[in-house]
């Protein structure tokens, strides 16, 4: 692996949570100095070609990278666009098994406050009354 892979790599694994591409730059720049922006976004196509990275598409914001590899869905903040992780169960095979075919793909969009902005919103009533 080479020290600029590693150096992403790193950044995407010692985060809690599900990165843009521009984020994992900056955090791999803190370690790699130097490291350029192309450099990051190529690692990244690689990573997620040799599944060690998931890529999170979005219609309305930028591809998150996900560290956690099993089957889960995602959950996004309205308030604060970060994503949370939800487990149903292997969807896909939910879906293969009722459908009686294979799945090429699927999307689930889910919007709901995270941990963070619903205490923020409690704090709020609580304080206007
Ligand atoms: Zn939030
Ligand atoms: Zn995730």
């Amino acid at each position: 692996m080479t020290r600029q892979r590693e150096a992403v790599m790193q950044a995407v694994l010692e985060s809690p949570r599900h990165m843009t591409a521009d984020e994992i730059f900056e955090a791999a720049r803190a370690r790699l100095p130097g490291i350029s922006r192309a450099t990051v976004y190529r690692n990244l196509g690689l990573m997620e070609r040799d599944g060690q990275v998931r890529r999170v598409r979005t219609a309305d914001a930028p591809d998150r990278f996900d560290k956690t590899l099993s089957p889960h869905e995602h959950i996004r903040c309205p308030r604060c666009g970060e994503f949370q992780d939800v487990r149903l169960g292997d969807l896909r095979a939910l879906l293969e098994a009722r459908l009686g075919r294979p799945v090429g793909s699927y999307e689930l969009n889910v919007s709901a406050l995270c941990d963070v902005c619903m205490r923020a919103g409690e704090r709020e009533e609580q304080t206007h009354g």
